[in-house]
């Protein structure tokens, strides 16, 4: 029985001859390799059902996960950079931001809208990491204190959620200035008191953390996210000593006391709806504020 035998020696099938699963149908956890199918992935909200990593998603997923019936109306939604510093690096700066668009079919690195989560009004700022690292250039800024002046003059709650790996090195000090122009809005945002809730996703380093990222009413985090300013490797180098175990993850931050809590994706919605009905009895009701009558909308 010749079937049995190989006849021909050293056979070579090229790869895209190969007869495997295709890609895309499976999700290999980053953190405890437990396979699952990508549909399960996303029903678990893109976390592992054993052992609850948290894989990054962008501004995409989080109007689908939080907005009812991803309903939402989306603002300011064609700004995009201009190139105040004539920036070239490995190339220019224009030519970088025309590329990223392309590839990510996003116009900066957030997104904002506002509509409504379990029927509570509410405006949301989403980083997005994949454009440049989620990194605050002046869109950034520009939009979150645009947003904000729609939660100011509509009186509904602002939720940011940052992902970012800071500032964005093309705008040099026109990303810096983000930080002083986004904590100002955030202070009159809280003299009018309207609740703000900042959610720290994986990664929220440099500029962001040192601005609006902390100055939540409420401070919050996604489970084993990264929190911090610089990177462990800089503070190591500068301090010369081992950093603790855990260094910067969020369950770190929070027994340091800089977070209120961790919360788990698939809690996200509702926690948050718990919130905002806690803090703003009157939420969704306009009102006659400074803000308002200035025209801001
Ligand atoms: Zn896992």
């Amino acid at each position: 029985m010749s079937w049995f035998r190989r006849v021909e020696k050293g056979i070579v099938t090229p790869t895209e001859q190969k007869k495997e699963t295709p890609d895309g149908l499976w999700h290999k956890c980053t953190c405890c390799k437990t396979v699952i199918s990508k549909a399960e992935h996303r029903q678990n909200l893109y976390t592992c059902p054993s052992c609850s990593f948290h894989d990054r998603v962008n501004s995409h997923e989080y109007f689908e996960i939080l907005f009812d019936g991803n309903e939402f109306k989306e603002m300011d939604e064609n700004m995009s950079s201009s190139d105040p510093l004539n920036f070239v690096d490995t190339k220019a700066y224009p030519d970088r931001i025309r590329e990223t668009q392309r590839k990510t079919q996003l116009k900066d690195a957030l997104r904002s809208a506002h509509g409504k989560i379990n029927g509570l009004d509410l405006v949301v700022a989403c980083m997005d990491f994949n454009f440049i690292g989620g990194s605050m250039g002046s869109v950034v800024g520009e939009k979150i204190a645009r947003a904000i002046d729609y939660s100011r003059a509509h009186r509904i709650p602002f939720l940011m959620i940052s992902k970012s790996g800071g500032a964005r090195m093309m705008e040099a000090g026109f990303s810096l200035m983000q930080m002083a122009k986004t904590s100002a809005k955030l202070a009159l945002l809280a003299e009018e008191k309207i609740p703000y809730i900042s959610l720290l996703t994986d990664p929220t380093t440099g500029g962001v953390t040192a601005s609006y990222a902390m100055l939540g009413d409420f401070n919050i985090s996604e489970p084993g996210a990264l929190i911090g300013f610089a990177g462990p490797r800089v503070i190591k180098e500068t301090i010369g000593k081992d950093l603790p175990k855990g260094f910067q993850s969020a369950e770190f931050v929070l027994e340091h006391g800089f977070l209120d809590f961790i919360v788990h994706r698939k809690e996200l919605k509702d926690r948050l709806t718990n919130l905002i009905s806690m803090l703003a009895p009157a939420a969704g009701q306009e009102q006659n504020t400074p803000a308002a009558k200035a025209g801001l909308a």
